[in-house]
């Protein structure tokens, strides 16, 4: 199998499977119970806690399990809208965030906040100055993402969040930081944003669970209303094994985030290499961008049908973000991707397992299945 659908989710690897075999043969309790093996449970939450706050670069207090980024996202934009947008009505985003993101702002829309979207210019790049052109007075929230998921594509995240700050201290700055935690250096200290989304599935631990990073003194309404875990913020008994499979996958990758990104690099490049004398491959990502990911158009070849040609040869590659399930990519369109290549696009995207055999089985792949498709046509 040749898989390269890494943005979407990642494979576990094999000490986060016996993480979670020996959590759930030896231990199980509930955490909040109150005999041994709920405190034991209830340890391994706060070591995991722990683990991934150092890797933040902040305190285990500033960390809170959820169920996913989905829903990190959902908590930092309502439960800010909730405390501090009372009086003040603006948030600023931008025009290639995720769903989880795009969906809860035109949600907040409805209720009467002011949504002001920036959209990447000519050069498909979000500029700073746009950004801070549109704080004013009545603006409390910044939501900007760091890596894009379809075309990862790098926001200027920590620029704008120093200049954002001079001009109003009492902004508040989410990021949704899922392709970028664990690929690239990412921490609180160094990028300096209020409340952090991160997602564990994308980083070789578990589905369903992620956590949110808000910094001290920052206040958020919880999600859910309960037995009061997560400190408060969001209740329901704790996806106790998925946690644990979440700290065990940063423990294993957070002293090789520089080696991983440069052999991705290389990957990345090499890739490029091959395809850039293919006259009916086009690359659709722009700006500067991680080397996890990819967005290439095969010309006149429609996405899902070349995902399905590649799919039966084994390569697993994805038409664009796994939650917009075929839609047409609102996010292409925003780069000013024209319609013709938003219809033929494919994401690639790697982790450091994947290697230039793989590189060259792909391309044999979409090769093929160009030659066999456009017969079809
Ligand atoms: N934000 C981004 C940028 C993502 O790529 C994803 C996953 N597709 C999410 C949020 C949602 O994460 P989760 O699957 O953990 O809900």
């Amino acid at each position: 199998m040749v898989y390269l659908d890494n943005a979407a989710t990642t494979k576990p690897t094999q000490n986060v499977l016996d993480s979670v075999v020996n959590y759930l043969t030896n231990e199980f309790g509930n955490p909040s119970s109150l005999h041994k093996l709920g405190l034991s449970s209830q340890k391994l939450i706060d070591k995991s806690r722990s683990i991934i706050a150092k890797s933040l670069k902040c305190e285990s207090s500033n960390i809170y399990f959820t169920s996913g980024a989905t829903e990190s996202n959902n908590i930092a934009l309502f439960g800010a809208a909730e405390m501090y947008g009372k009086r003040k009505k603006r948030i600023i985003s931008t025009s290639i965030e995720h769903a989880s993101v795009n969906t809860v702002l035109k949600k907040l829309e409805t209720m009467g906040y002011e949504i002001v979207k920036i959209h990447p210019n000519s050069n498909g790049i979000i500029d700073v100055n746009d950004i801070i052109e549109k704080i004013d007075e009545n603006t409390f929230l910044i939501s900007m993402m760091a890596v894009n998921n379809e075309t990862g594509y790098l926001l200027p995240i920590k620029e704008t969040i120093k200049i954002a700050k001079k001009i109003n201290p009492n902004i508040i700055f989410h990021c949704d930081a899922v392709q970028a935690y664990m690929k690239m250096p990412f921490n609180v200290k160094e990028f300096a944003a209020d409340i952090v989304s991160i997602s564990a599935h994308k980083i070789h631990a578990l589905k369903g669970t992620g956590a949110i990073y808000v910094k001290k003194g920052i206040r958020v309404s919880p999600s859910n209303l309960g037995g009061g875990q997560e400190n408060g913020l969001r209740a329901g008994t704790e996806a106790v094994q998925n946690i644990v499979s979440f700290g065990v996958a940063v423990e294993e990758l957070e002293n090789t985030i520089k080696t991983r990104y440069s052999y991705v690099y290389e990957l990345k490049t090499y890739f490029l290499d091959k395809i850039k004398n293919i006259d009916y491959i086009s690359v659709n990502s722009k700006g500067d961008t991680s080397p996890y990911i990819i967005n290439i158009s095969v010309l006149n070849i429609k996405s899902e049908i070349m995902l399905h040609f590649l799919e039966e040869k084994n390569i697993y590659i994805s038409t664009g973000s796994a939650c917009s399930k075929g839609k047409k990519s609102e996010v292409l369109k925003a780069f000013g991707v024209e319609d013709n290549l938003i219809d033929t696009a494919l994401r690639i995207s790697f982790n450091s397992e994947n290697t230039k055999n793989e590189m060259d089985t792909l391309l044999f792949g979409i090769n093929e299945g160009y030659e066999k498709l456009i017969k079809l046509k």
